[in-house]
């Protein structure tokens, strides 16, 4: 639709203005940065960073109500800077004008709605919102559309040039930035430090593919983020790893999106993310509590966070219901098959721990809750959901088993309707799968097929032909007709088909 053809009321909303005012917020002293320089952590003390915009009570202004429509008009629109996370450019990066937006297609997934039979096993109703529908088949696209578009901007107005974009990355991350960083060439080049064997081989395809310096190094991720951080603190490089506050503001879009395709009616919603860096869920939080803060919704959902067994420092740290009490402790993770989760000292706990109390604080009432999953729930719910037509990841797996805990153990009413995270796309992962199919986990897994969920493809080649067709060697005549005819009946013979 064209800016005329909408009402005369939401006209002047409609294409957002550079506007606001976005400082780095520290954790941890309180101080407040300028963000005319790219930081990471704070230069005084070493926390990490949130981005607060210091004149966000504009925002209110404008009542809940309007928000509304001028998010649900825009949508109309067909300008490509406002088709992904900057249409809601007035909470996400303000200051950013629309010329210098990065956008690849991502954000605004679709949220598809588990059938009967699912929502019946799994004891509510539940929606997957596929993030793996994102350009680079993960969340992780909103966070950096939102990170190079602010690198972009800094390029354009001259404050920075020949940008080196480096990552550590559990496989996700580092596809999503190489990706974007391709898509500014000449002025950003991109290098991505993975953990040597431990990234699926789609995953290792896409920043290769995409042009990117790839370093494999050994150890877990937790290693390769070190690496990272000595790299950012010692050379002049552009970290995009979520403790860049940057890529929390553009994952906050993933709440707006769920607020925007509900309605804006969050009442009895329970939202379910899995946790590895923890840098999504923090997200999750603050966007959520942004909408309601302005009164965009007027209830804030239930936030539950997911963790394996083998990697859930988060999960043990709120084991400790004593606030008090509780202590953070890293940990030594064990192999998962929710391998992007699989991080034992997550960056933004920092971020979570100020934000889970302030949502609870806001809410009147504890709505962050954590629940920790074995692998084998994680495999056997992935495989469930996707015999009943879904493309969940193995994290996607790990939401819909941590949901289904959350609601044995009374966190959730079966009366409430979840979001589940599938925050990849079934493909990137498709090797765990075939250990499944094919019983080969190693013990330290812990996961034995179900024969129900195992699956193998048959090999048709009936004994008594003499004659197959091969690539570059077809045959013909009755021989051809004696194959099709022959291997139809084996299939009939297998699939207990009887003849017309
Ligand atoms: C990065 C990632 C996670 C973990 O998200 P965090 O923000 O690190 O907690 C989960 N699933 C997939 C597929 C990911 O790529
Ligand atoms: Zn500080």
């Amino acid at each position: 639709m064209k800016p005329q053809d909408f009402p005369k009321e939401i006209r002047s909303y409609l294409i957002p203005e550079k506007a606001g005012r976005l400082a780095y917020h520290c954790l941890g002293c309180g101080t407040v940065h300028g963000i005319d320089k790219l930081l990471y952590t704070c230069p005084d003390c070493g926390q990490v960073l949130l981005i607060q915009d210091e004149q966000f009570d504009r925002l209110r202004q404008i009542p809940g109500p309007l928000w509304r429509r001028i998010f649900d008009y825009r949508r109309m629109l067909k300008i490509p800077a406002l088709k992904g996370i900057y249409l809601y450019h007035e909470f996400i990066g303000s200051v950013i004008p629309l010329s210098d937006i990065v956008y690849l297609g991502e954000g605004h997934t679709p949220i598809v709605s588990a059938n009967n039979t699912l929502q019946e096993l799994a004891g509510m109703a539940f929606f997957f919102k596929n993030d793996g529908q994102n350009p680079s088949a993960s969340f992780k696209d909103r966070g950096m559309a939102s990170a190079f578009s602010y690198i972009n901007y800094l390029i354009k107005s001259g404050k920075i040039k020949n940008v080196l974009a480096v990552c550590a990355s559990t496989g996700d991350t580092s596809a999503a930035a190489a990706l974007y960083a391709a898509y500014l060439k000449p002025h950003v080049k991109s290098a991505v430090l993975l953990p040597h064997k431990k990234v699926t081989p789609q995953q290792l395809s896409q920043p290769l593919g995409s042009g990117a310096r790839v370093f494999e190094i050994p150890g877990v991720f937790d290693d390769c983020m070190k690496v990272v951080e000595h790299l950012a603190e010692h050379y002049p490089v552009a970290l995009l790893n979520s403790k860049n506050a940057w890529r929390i503001l553009g994952q906050e879009s993933y709440s707006y999106e769920i607020a925007q395709d509900f309605e804006y009616d969050m009442a009895g919603k329970v939202i379910v993310v899995p946790i590895g860096n923890a840098g999504n869920i923090t997200a999750v939080m603050s966007g959520f509590l942004k909408f309601y803060d302005i009164g965009i919704i007027d209830v804030l959902p239930k936030i539950i966070g997911v963790q394996s067994a083998h990697a859930n420092p988060v999960y043990r740290y709120y084991m400790e219901p004593d606030p008090a009490k509780r202590r953070f402790v890293p940990m030594a993770v064990k192999p998962s098959v929710a391998q992007a989760a699989m991080i034992g000292n997550p960056v933004s706990m920092p971020r979570v721990i100020h934000l889970a109390e302030k949502y609870n604080q806001i809410a009147g009432e504890q709505r962050v809750f954590f629940v920790e999953v074995t692998e084998q729930e994680i495999m056997d719910w992935e495989l469930t959901a996707n015999h009943n037509g879904h493309i969940a990841c193995t994290h996607g797996g790990e939401s819909l088993a941590g949901l289904v805990r959350a609601r044995q153990t009374g966190l959730v009413d079966t009366d409430e309707t979840a979001v589940v995270d599938s925050t990849a796309h079934a493909l990137k992962f498709a090797g765990f799968q075939e250990m499944y199919f094919e019983n080969r986990f190693p013990d330290e897994f812990g996961i034995h097929p179900d024969p129900r969920l195992m699956n193998r493809p048959v090999y048709m080649r009936p004994d008594d032909l003499e004659k197959v067709p091969a690539p570059g060697n077809p045959i013909d005549g009755e021989d051809f007709e004696k194959f099709v005819r022959r291997v139809s009946e084996e299939i009939a013979r297998t699939l207990d088909l009887v003849a017309l």
